[in-house]
């Protein structure tokens, strides 16, 4: 007889090297912090402990800073050629070890390893080779000698991407010939770490990439250093404002990428006439979803990245039935470790509902109805929020009248989350401001001579 039976198909870990406890690494080496404080990071589908890594304090953001600042006389007369060599060389190492950056990725994040393996990182190494190739043609597109770029970046990220978000700050800064510190979100360090290696193999002078880890006061003493000159900060809209209004009156410049509620695809909206049907697809379509290992290669739904993201999914879900949205929530058994959370739909929902306006970062979708194209838009645009949405028609010129009208930073025509390095992505409204990618992108990284 066959069996049928489901067998998984796990990617090794034995590609992947962690070691027991990572330092800071600062002008070109892995060195002792000043706090000698560390914390545990965690494996989310496991809760196993795979490292230790640094809090860092004060005086180590400041032994980050001079050596940035040390980093950026040599790099800001470095000939751009030259820069863009070395952003090839990392382009090329970053796939050469595509598959334990992966692997490192989805260990420490909880995300699938079909998306690590084929979404971020190819784009991780698409952002390094498309920057590389600007950086010897920046003179030539603005004018002469007309820009220069800021000094010293400070660049916060978060968890949910944690190379991609590296790679999109990283190589426009380094293209322009600023130098950087870069924080990671405390629970996914290690890729970013692990990128720090690289910088060593590839030969990238002392100074001109400093990484150090830590939670969100080290953040804020970034922000706060008195040497920096540039902040580029990806998170959540409430950090965004702490930032900003820190940064008030300083020279210093800042872009914020911010919160969304669309752009996780978090928010459905269906013409009535087809609710019922599409509604009823969607939910067989989700009971095929395959939740568990994240790297399992067939796994769809990993975990969810820690503890706290967990609770606030929970809260928001909660919330969503008290007010009387209808759920939905598939039969797959969760594994017993780990923070996991079932693939959920809610449908009944008003737009004033909390998990129809808030942002949950878990595998919950939300839907609502419309009767017109322009009730669609209003209520599409009814938020504090405008990242990005998408549009699903037969129609070329819908697709056209509705993007005209979206308040958003992109718009994504019958597909979803589709990035290239040279478009540029940045929010509206409470989505923050300044663009990532293409020339936008390079822009932000420098300011006019004066
Ligand atoms: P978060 O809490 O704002 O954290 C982001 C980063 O800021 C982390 O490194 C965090 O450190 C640090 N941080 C926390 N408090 C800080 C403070 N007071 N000063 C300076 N830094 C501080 O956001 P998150 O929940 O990790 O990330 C998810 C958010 O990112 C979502 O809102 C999502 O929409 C947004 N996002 C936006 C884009 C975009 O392009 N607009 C792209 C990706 C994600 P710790 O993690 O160590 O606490």
């Amino acid at each position: 007889m066959v069996n049928w039976e489901y067998s998984e198909s796990v990617e090794s870990q034995e590609i992947v090297n962690i070691k027991d406890k990572y330092q800071n690494f600062i002008n070109g080496k892995f060195q002792q912090p000043n706090s000698k404080k560390y914390i545990n990071t965690i494996s989310p589908s496991t809760e196993e402990v795979l490292s230790k890594i640094v809090i860092s304090n004060e005086k180590d953001v400041d032994n980050a800073v001079q050596s940035a600042q040390l980093g950026f006389e040599k790099w800001s007369n470095t000939s751009p050629h030259e820069r863009s060599k070395h952003l090839f060389k990392l382009a090329r190492l970053i796939q050469e070890r595509s598959r334990e950056f992966a692997v490192l990725e989805s260990m420490d994040g909880g995300k699938p390893i079909k998306e690590s393996r084929d979404f971020d990182l190819p784009q991780v190494a698409a952002n390094f080779f498309y920057f590389a190739g600007w950086a010897d043609k920046i003179d030539l597109s603005w004018g002469a000698k007309s820009l220069k770029p800021h000094g010293v970046v400070g660049q916060i990220i978060p968890w949910n991407f944690p190379l991609l978000m590296l790679a999109w700050k990283v190589a426009p800064a380094l293209s322009t010939g600023n130098t950087v510190v870069l924080k990671p979100a405390e629970t996914t360090s290690l890729t970013a770490l692990l990128f720090a290696e690289l910088c060593e193999q590839a030969g990238l002078p002392d100074g001109v990439v400093n990484i150090i880890t830590g939670d969100g006061t080290t953040g804020s003493l970034i922000v706060n250093h008195k040497d920096i000159n540039k902040i580029a900060f990806t998170g959540s809209t409430q950090v965004g404002k702490l930032i900003q209004k820190s940064l008030a009156g300083r020279d210093v410049g800042l872009t914020l990428e911010l919160g969304g509620k669309a752009a996780n695809g978090s928010r459905l909206l269906l013409q009535e006439s087809i609710h019922d049907e599409f509604v009823a697809k969607l939910e067989k379509r989700m009971q095929t979803l395959r939740v568990g290992n994240p790297l399992d290669k067939n796994t769809d739904i990993g975990a969810i990245n820690s503890k706290e993201q967990l609770n606030k999914i929970e809260g928001l879900v909660n919330e969503g039935v008290s007010d009387g949205g209808k759920i939905f929530q598939t039969e797959c058994e969760l594994p017993g470790n780990g923070f996991w959370f079932k693939p959920t739909l809610f449908t009944d929902v008003q737009p004033s509902y909390s998990i129809a306006r808030e942002e949950i970062f878990g595998p919950v979708l939300t839907t609502l109805t419309f009767r017109t194209p322009q009730e669609a838009v209003e209520i599409a645009n009814n938020t504090e929020y405008g990242l990005s949405a998408g549009v699903w028609t037969e129609k070329g010129s819908k697709i056209l009248w509705t993007a005209d009208r979206l308040q958003a930073g992109v718009v994504w025509a019958n597909t979803f989350n589709k990035f290239d390095p040279s478009s540029p992505f940045g929010g509206y409204k409470e989505s923050g401001f300044g663009r990532e990618g293409g020339r936008q992108g390079l822009l932000s990284y420098l300011k006019a001579e004066s």
